[in-house]
This record gives C-alpha cells, structure tokens and sequence, in this order.
C-alpha cells in the first residue's frame, strides 16, 4: 500500500498557523500579491523578506497538531509520501520523514544569482549575500513561478493506492491538478470543514477538521491491517 497525501494550509490552521482562503485572500493581513509574487519582491524586497522573516520565527511558537503526528504514525504500517503546499516544518515535526514541498520551505533560503539553497534558521535582510555574491532570497514558489518539484510530485501520485487531501482549498494549481495523476482505482479522499472545491463521485469527502478525520483515517488502517 502507497498512501500519498496533498496537505495545504488547513493541516496546519489548528497548530495556529493561518491560512489564507479562511480570512478573505489576506495572509496575515497582506495582499498576496504584495508577498507572495516575485514583482512584490522587486517593488519592496524588505517587506517580502520581513514578512517570511515573521513567518520563521512563528515556527518556533508553534507544534504540529494530531494530524500531522498521526500522518507520523501512519508510516509504521504503510509506505507513505507527503507531498505539502505548506511552507511549515510541521509535517517533519510531526514524525514524516518523506515530505515534498512543493511551494518551498521557510527554513530554506537561496541566493537570487545562482539560485544555490542554504539552511536558513534567523532573519533575512536586504544585503544578506552568500558566497556567490548573490542577494538571499526565501526558498517559495511564489504566484507566477515554476515549481522544480511537480514532475516528482506527479510521478509520487501515479503510483498511490490511497490519496488523501487535506486542508487545501483547491484553488491554487497546478497543485491542486495532482488529483488527475492518481491512477485507475486509486481510492481518494478529502478532508477538509469546508470541502465544496471538490464534488466528485470517486471522491470520499469528509466535512471535518484534519485533527479528526486524518486520526479517524490512520486508526481505521492501524484497525483493518
Ligand atoms: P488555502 O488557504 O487556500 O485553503 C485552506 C483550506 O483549509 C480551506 O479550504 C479551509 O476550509 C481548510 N481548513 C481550515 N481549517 C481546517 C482544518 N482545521 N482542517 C482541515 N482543513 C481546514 O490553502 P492552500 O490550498 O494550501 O493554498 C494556500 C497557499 O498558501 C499554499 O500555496 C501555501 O504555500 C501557502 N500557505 C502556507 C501556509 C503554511 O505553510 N502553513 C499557510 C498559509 C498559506
């Protein structure tokens, strides 16, 4: 059995990390465009900085919740694969040791030259350089950029037995695309309090927080294997 996850913002909301579709496009009280796009960095590149700079810090205030320890405990009985929008570290906290990131990771920084990534574990500020000579820069995909990691991403789902979503709003692609590379028979749920992005009949929905429904789901399995 391969269960593959795609987590979003949601998994982390009772860890008290907001997300961004519950509190009206805002992240935390920024328009995404003036933090998340690579033309709000060029307009005001401190800002950016200091936003994930915040963002970091709060890292160290907060625990993963019983979703994500339970995603933990899941890898006892089965072969698991995280594939997270999130920029958190709380999937890795929680106990996962195979954890995609597919919008990058706020512990992770890179140069703006050659695009070299480093441990990042304090502040960024305009004129932190690295080695290269190149300005550093948060290590996320921002709206508008690529994402180096979609093709593993996809070849990840192509093979799940089980693929679960979790706390993720749908809305922003291609993430929310991976659905179309699970294969034939592949049995999928989502698990989200507000789950209208996705009606569909092949498709197990359950209404509830991730702390509940993922902790259902994992004792289910520890329960049937
Ligand atoms: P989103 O903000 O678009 O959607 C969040 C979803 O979580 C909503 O559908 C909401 O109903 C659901 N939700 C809220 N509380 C929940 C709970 N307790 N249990 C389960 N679901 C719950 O998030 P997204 O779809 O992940 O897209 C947001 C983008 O913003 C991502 O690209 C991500 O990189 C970034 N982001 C990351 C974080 C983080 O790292 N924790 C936080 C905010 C935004």
């Amino acid at each position: 059995m391969h269960i593959v996850i795609l987590s979003g913002a949601g998994i982390s909301a009772e860890s008290g990390i907001s997300t961004f579709r519950d509190s009206n496009g805002l992240w935390e009280n920024h328009r995404i465009e003036d933090v998340a796009s690579p033309q709000g960095f060029t307009r005001n590149p401190q800002l950016v900085l200091d936003f994930y700079n915040l963002r970091r810090a709060q890292l160290n205030e907060v625990e993963p919740n019983d979703a994500h320890v339970a995603l933990g405990d899941l890898e006892k009985l089965c072969r698991v694969s995280i594939i997270t929008q999130n920029v958190d570290d709380l999937h890795e906290r929680g106990g996962s040791t195979n954890v995609l990131h597919i919008h990058g990771e706020l512990r992770k920084a890179r140069s703006l030259k050659t695009k070299k990534v480093y441990d990042c574990l304090g502040d960024l500020n305009v004129g932190d350089f690295c080695p290269d000579g190149g300005q550093l820069r948060p290590h996320i995909v921002w709206f508008g950029e690529s994402l180096p990691l979609l093709s593993k991403a996809e070849a990840t789902v192509s093979t799940a037995t089980e693929f679960w979503i979790i706390g993720t709003s749908m809305q922003v692609y291609p993430a929310a695309g991976l659905i179309n590379s699970t294969p034939f028979g592949c049995k999928i749920y989502y698990i989200d309090p507000h789950s209208a992005a996705v009606k569909c009949s092949d498709v197990t929905t359950l209404a509830e927080k991730a702390s509940v429904a993922v902790r259902g789901l994992v004792d289910e399995k520890i329960a049937n294997i």
